[in-house]
């Protein structure tokens, strides 16, 4: 089961990516975000696992204008 990590592996397109829990894997596993909606309230993401593509996840990501908040 153990992986040999690859050099340059570890550098993803996106440094957003979270570890998010796949039932496939069960674990942990690096998460791929995709553009699944695009709504007038905000854009819908999906995460899907980098290991098997199984959807780990998803978030609304609402466009607001104005000052932008920083959640702790
Ligand atoms: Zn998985």
């Amino acid at each position: 089961m153990a992986r040999r990590a690859q050099p340059g592996a570890e550098q993803y397109e996106s440094l957003r990516a979270s570890l998010l829990f796949c039932p496939k894997c069960r674990r942990a596993t690096p998460t791929r975000e995709r553009l699944l909606l695009v709504l007038p309230t905000g854009n819908l993401y999906e995460y899907l696992c980098m290991e098997c593509g199984t959807s780990t996840g998803s978030k609304t990501e609402q466009e607001q204008s104005g000052p932008r908040l920083f959640r702790p």
